[in-house]
Formats: C-alpha cells, structure tokens, sequence
C-alpha cells in the first residue's frame, strides 16, 4: 500500500551544514508512471545500433570531463570528501564511458554449431527493458557510470535512484547524458527513500541493479524475485589485510592505512580488518601507528580523513566504537583535525581497534568509516581462519615476500577481488568488481564483460532447407 505524497527534499552539506539543493522526491504512488514511460521509450532506444548508442555514451563521457570541475565540487559538498578525491573519481567514471563505448564495435554474441542441417543458429546478446538502479553514496559518479552505461548500451531504459545524499549529483550527471543525446525518457531520475525504492521494485523492472548495504540489498533481492528481474547486487565487505611476517611492513603499513582511512573509511573495500603475523605484530603496530598519527581528519578540503557523510552515520561509527570497547576492545585515536570545528558536525576521528576476540561477531561487523582493527595470528591456516570468518566476501590483500605462500593463501581466501601486496581498494574499470556470501549473489560491476552482464541473450535458428 502506497500513501505518502511527493515532497521537497533539502541536502544540507556535511562540510559545514549549508544547503546543496532541493529535490523533489517523489510520490510511491507516481512510480507506475516513471516505468510506464521508461517502458514506452524502450522500443524506439533498443532498436537504435549499439555503435550509435556507444557514440552516444562517449559524447556523454567527454561532456562528463569537461563539467569535471563543476561535479566534483558539487561531490565535494554532498559527500564531504577532498576535491581530488572527487576529481580522481569522476576521471575513473569517464574511463568507464571510453570502455563501455567501445563495445558499439566489440563482436558480439556468438554462432554455435547444430546437429540439424541446414540449420544455423546464432546467440544475440539484447536488453532487458526497463533497468531499475539504485545507489549509494560512497562514490557517487562511478556508481551512476558503472551501472548507468552498461545498461543503456546494453539498450535498456534506465530508471535510477540515487542515494538522497548525492541526489543534486545525480541529477548533474543525467543532464549531460541528456545533452549527449540520451532521451529524457530513456534515462530518468527518482528521488526517494526506501518506499520510493520499494514501489519501483514492485512495479516489475525487467532488471535492478543495487549498490548498498546487505542488510537492503536482501530486502532489494527479495523483491526483485518476486518480479523475476535479472538481478546484480553490490553489497557491503569486512576486507582482510593480512601482513605476514616477512612482508615489506613499512609499504604493507602505508597501503594498510590507505585501504583503511582514504574516503573516511566509506568504502565496501575498505581495509578494516589487517591480521598480522605475531612475530612481528609489534613492530607493524609501531610503523602503522607512527605513520596514521599524523594522518589529517576534518572539514578542510585537502585533509587525508574526510568528514562522513551526515550526522547519523557518525553517531553509527561512534556507536561501532563503543560497543567494541564494551567487546574488549581497545581504542586508539589517530589524526589530528583540520577545519573549521564550529561547522565540521559530521567529522569522525580515525580509530585503531585491538584485542577484539576474532570469532565474535563484532570482530568482522561492517561499520563504514575511519577505523580498522588488529589480529594477530600464529600460523598461516590461522590468519586464513580469521580472514575467512566473516560473513562478507569482497576484497582480500596478502602482503608476503614469498610467491608460494602468496599464491597458496590466495586459493583459500573467500573474495571476489584479491590483491597479492597490494590494497583492498582500488577497482580499475576493466577488471569486474564484486563479491560473494553477504556481500553480492556473484554478479560483477565494471569490468570488460559489463554489457554482458546488464544484457539477457537470444538464440536465433535459421533453418535454410535441405
Ligand atoms: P543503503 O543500503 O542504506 O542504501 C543504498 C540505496 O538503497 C540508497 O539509494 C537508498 O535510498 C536505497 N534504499 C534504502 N532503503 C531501501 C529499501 N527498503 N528498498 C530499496 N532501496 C532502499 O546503503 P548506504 O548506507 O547508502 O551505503 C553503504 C553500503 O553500501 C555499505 O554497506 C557499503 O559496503 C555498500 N557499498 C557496496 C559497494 C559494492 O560495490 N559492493 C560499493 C559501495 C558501497
């Protein structure tokens, strides 16, 4: 049963507390509207030439660049984080228009060979229909282009709907697709919270795709099941570092920390569990330790630890902290902050948990912001034990001179995207992106087969006679 009415939304930036913009979220009862119009567009958008609709992504992918500036400010002030945090992003998300243009000219599908003859068959990859998206906030340009360009040049229409916290940049980056040549009707925007989302899901997108938490990507799942959509969703991660004992342990620090603080700790790759080997878990807590001290936190544009991004969820990383002390945990805060402190309300200080028992369930619980937690470990099943007792199942680092020892734990470990003396972090827009157990149902983002996966597939015989 849908009842609320459409109403004016105001994003108040967690930077300093001033007004980005107002949107318009709509009524849930509006939503078979927004898909009945996404589904009439439909037919004229899938049958333009996948080559024209990739010359239509990469008009929109150039015009993206050159608003860069413009974006990432409004980023800036949505999110919270550094300016060239922003510009970084929206840079990667322009690379995923090259990519996914390209393929207007990559093969596609496939012929198989028959048992009948004077048959030939092919396989055509073509759109769903309507591709219903919803998104977060982290990072909020490549999460529109990781799902917003596969789609259309897949050929489906798009409905997306954005996070609240980014919706004035949501609304910027459909504009330019607009300008480039999208039809407004084949991509278009809702803003709302979970009932609009929910609405959306009950009125039968052929496909949704969801970038979120897992506690709403299952409620996401769950709905999309009952309409039966191709279903890709990105979920939440608890990513393992493991730094043995003859590691580089000054680099296996600095990339620890990255991994760990860059983005204020908002990512679903995020470092927030580095498991070390005992012998020389000392003297890595001293070079981490010596090295996070002087990180910066704050409101000030060029700070290593950005703000959060609204209040609630720094009262949620507090509480996070709070409940592993009462764990046993013990808290070490890092940083030093940079700002302006009358207006920066949605700062969290960096922390560094240890002494949290590994198999308690707090040990490996998602809390997305600017901390991370300390394991020891004796053997190398021990830290694997560790590593693997989490109920997600994203991304995974090894840090070990040894290939043999590398290679083998990287066979066990449980992560859709490993990295061998590396981050956790870090995704390149070719290489496909995702995770299993709590953190996705084994669909990727991103990636050279991207089209594929937001397209179904259509076997065509032609029987020639004989
Ligand atoms: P969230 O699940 O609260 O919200 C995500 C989106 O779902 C938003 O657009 C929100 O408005 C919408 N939503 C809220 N309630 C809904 C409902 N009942 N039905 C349908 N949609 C609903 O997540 P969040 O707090 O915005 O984002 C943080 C989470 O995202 C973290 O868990 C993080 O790990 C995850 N994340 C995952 C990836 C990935 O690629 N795996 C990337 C970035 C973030």
């Amino acid at each position: 049963m849908v009842t609320a009415k459409s109403h004016f939304y105001t994003r108040y930036s967690p930077l300093d507390g001033s007004e980005v913009g107002v949107v318009e979220f709509l009524d849930p009862a509006a939503v078979a509207g927004v898909l009945a119009t996404a589904r009439a567009a439909f037919t004229s958008w899938s049958q333009t030439t996948i080559e024209s609709r990739g010359r239509v992504i990469r008009q929109a992918a150039l015009a993206i660049e050159s608003d860069r500036e413009f974006l990432a400010q409004l980023v800036r002030r949505e999110t919270g984080k550094p300016l060239q945090v922003a510009l970084a992003e929206i840079g990667g998300a322009v690379e995923m228009g090259f990519l996914v243009a390209s393929h207007g000219r990559h093969p596609s599908g496939y012929v198989l060979p028959s048992a009948v003859p004077g048959k030939h068959v092919r396989v055509e990859r073509v759109p769903f229909g309507v591709a219903l998206l919803i998104v977060t906030y982290n990072a909020p340009v490549p999460n529109y282009a990781w799902k917003i360009f596969p789609s259309l040049m897949a050929g489906n229409t798009v409905v997306l709907k954005p996070s609240p916290a980014t919706a004035l940049s949501a609304n910027r980056f459909a504009k330019i697709m607009w300008a480039a040549g999208v039809p407004e009707d084949a991509l278009q925007v809702v803003h709302g919270e979970g009932d609009v989302a929910g609405a959306l899901l009950e009125a039968g997108p052929e496909l949704v795709s969801f970038t979120g938490s897992y506690n709403t990507g299952q409620q996401v799942a769950e709905a999309a099941a009952r309409v039966l959509a191709k279903t890709v969703v990105e979920l939440g991660g608890s990513n393992p570092l493991i730094v043995c004992a003859d590691a580089n342990l000054d680099k296996a620090a600095t990339t620890a920390i990255d991994s760990a603080f860059s983005n204020a700790g908002q990512r679903c790759a995020s470092a927030s569990r580095v498991i070390i080997e005992a012998g020389v878990y000392e003297e890595f807590r001293q070079i981490f330790l010596d090295k996070a001290s002087k990180l910066s936190f704050g409101n000030a544009d060029d700070v290593d630890v950005s703000t959060l991004v609204n209040a609630e969820s720094v009262r949620n990383f507090e509480d996070y902290l709070a409940r592993a002390s009462e764990a046993d945990g013990v808290i070490t805060r890092l940083g030093t902050f940079a700002g302006n402190s009358a207006t920066g309300h949605c700062v969290a200080q960096p922390a560094v948990i240890e002494g949290l028992d590994a198999s308690q369930a707090i040990a490996a619980e998602e809390f997305f912001g600017p901390a991370t937690r300390f394991f020891p470990f004796g053997s190398e099943n021990e830290a694997l034990d560790i590593a693997n007792s989490s109920p997600y199942a994203l991304t995974a680092a090894v840090w070990t001179e040894d290939v043999s020892r590398a290679e083998r734990m990287v066979r066990t470990l449980n992560a859709g995207v490993v990295s061998i003396n590396g981050p956790t972090h870090g995704a390149e827009i070719n290489m496909p992106f995702g995770g299993a157990k709590n953190s996705g149902n084994g669909t990727r983002d991103a990636g050279v087969f991207s089209v594929d996966e937001y397209s179904d597939t259509r076997v065509v015989s032609t029987f020639f006679g004989v």
